[in-house]
């Protein structure tokens, strides 16, 4: 397991303490296991059990919630320092912790919880005593999320709700959802929406798989039946939801090293060519020309994210204004990745067809015998990866999003 900065920055002599720190940490704790369970996922995150050995190491360590307030359990690092734990993290095979409990709604309950709340469920986040997952979308309510339909409605110290939400990431492995649901009808359709937490286990909470193009389960449709919610679990004002749901998407888009996913499939891309037959004889697809120059085109595209990567963190660095930079840096990175992981089963050719068999969970096939090592998952991956300019914010709507910036 070698640690491996994209891209050659000079880093302060306290930073390059604190990298040995991480990658003496990353050796030790990252299991092959969770490393090949990582590595073989062709979903956005891990599933358990692996994601939660990941989360027990990092949370024995005090390292789970980095990103937090210090005051609930953050690590005070600089943006540097994040970026080279989030970087060095992905590059040597850990899993994306899932998030929806320590980046989604655990900032919302520091920001915006009751001192209750706080005290009752960040600690449970913390540990990942509780596993959650995100209510926000319903059929006809995505990129317009405030056209949502689901019911709140106050009875005595409960809300009862009804509604349904539809693409929930891991609600079947969830204990936990919070919901935006609309608690009174407003002139605006922004107001009128209160985010509740809400127990899975509920009488009136039911879960319905969906299955990806990739033959994974990794996605839901949530279906609340007169849901009894305690009045205790609304986070802050009643009607004032979307405030919240807008801090909460703000952690949704930024953060990461998005460059680094990038990174990883394009030296996949590069292995599948030097492994995979070229056009004559005792050539490899390494060696054909049109192949070179796909990839050095790729390759200065992931150099260019990872540069637009860096000129975040040095905006954080510097404390100035993100603006539109999340915005691009996503649109730019969900839609490289889509290209890379085409390219990749293109130069498969032939070898993806019997790849086919095996989308889904690669990780969980014992018997990958009919697909050479180097295309495992690939085709997994290529067709989950197509929700990857949907979700976290379609890239015409993020679009929209540069362009209101520019022009402000
Ligand atoms: C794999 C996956 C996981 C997800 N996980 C979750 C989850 O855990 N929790 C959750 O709440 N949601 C989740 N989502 C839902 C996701 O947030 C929505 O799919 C997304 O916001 C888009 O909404 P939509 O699917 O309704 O598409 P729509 O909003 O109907 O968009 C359809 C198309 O129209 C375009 N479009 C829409 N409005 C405009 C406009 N104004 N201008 C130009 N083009 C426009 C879009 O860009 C898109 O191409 C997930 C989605 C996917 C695919």
């Amino acid at each position: 397991m070698k640690g491996q900065l994209p891209l050659d920055i000079e880093l302060a002599p306290e930073d390059q303490e604190f990298r040995r720190e991480v990658l003496a940490f990353l050796h030790q704790h990252l299991s092959e296991d969770v490393r090949r369970a990582s590595r073989l996922s062709t979903g956005v995150f891990v599933d358990p059990p692996w994601s939660r050995e990941w989360h027990q190491a990092l949370y024995q360590k005090g390292w789970i919630t980095y990103a937090w307030p210090q005051a609930y359990g953050g690590c005070g690092w600089s943006p540097t320092q994040r970026y080279i734990y989030e970087s060095e993290a992905s590059l040597c095979g850990a899993p994306a912790v899932a998030p929806m409990g320590i980046n989604l709604v655990g900032p919302v309950i520091c920001e915006y919880g009751s001192a209750w709340q706080r005290q009752f469920y960040l600690p449970r986040i913390r540990s990942g005593e509780d596993y959650w997952c995100q209510g926000f979308s319903e059929p006809g309510a995505g990129s317009d999320l405030s056209s949502l339909k689901t019911r709140a409605v106050r009875d005595g110290d409960h809300y009862i709700v009804t509604g349904e939400k539809i693409w929930t990431t891991h609600a079947h492995f969830a204990n936990m959802i919070f919901v935006l649901a609309r608690t009174s009808q407003e002139e605006k359709q922004q107001q009128g929406i209160s985010f509740l937490l809400i127990d899975m286990t509920s009488p009136g909470v039911s879960v319905q798989p969906i299955m990806t193009l990739a033959g994974d389960h990794e996605v839901n449709q949530v279906f609340f039946d007169a849901v009894r919610v305690p009045v205790e679990n609304l986070v802050g004002e009643e009607g004032r939801g979307w405030s919240q749901a807008k801090y909460l998407l703000e952690y949704e888009r930024g953060g990461g090293a998005p460059s680094v996913r990038s990174r990883l499939a394009l030296e996949r891309f590069r292995n599948i060519l030097r492994n995979e037959a070229g056009d004559s004889p005792g050539r490899l697809l390494i060696h054909e020309k049109d192949m070179q120059f796909r990839l050095g085109e790729l390759e200065a595209r992931v150099m260019a994210l990872e540069l637009l990567d860096m000129r975040q963190v040095a905006k954080r660095q510097a404390g100035e204004r993100l603006g539109s930079t999340a915005s691009i840096v996503k649109t730019l990175a969900s839609e490289l990745l889509q290209e890379i992981e085409k390219a990749g089963v293109e130069a498969l050719g032939s070898h993806a067809l019997p790849a086919m068999e095996f989308a889904g969970p690669a990780f969980a096939v014992s018997n990958q015998a009919p697909v050479p090592e180097h295309g495992w998952a690939i085709i997994g991956r290529h067709l989950n990866g197509l929700a990857g300019t949907i979700f976290g914010g379609a890239s015409e709507i993020q679009r929209e999003v540069i362009s209101k910036d520019l022009v402000r």
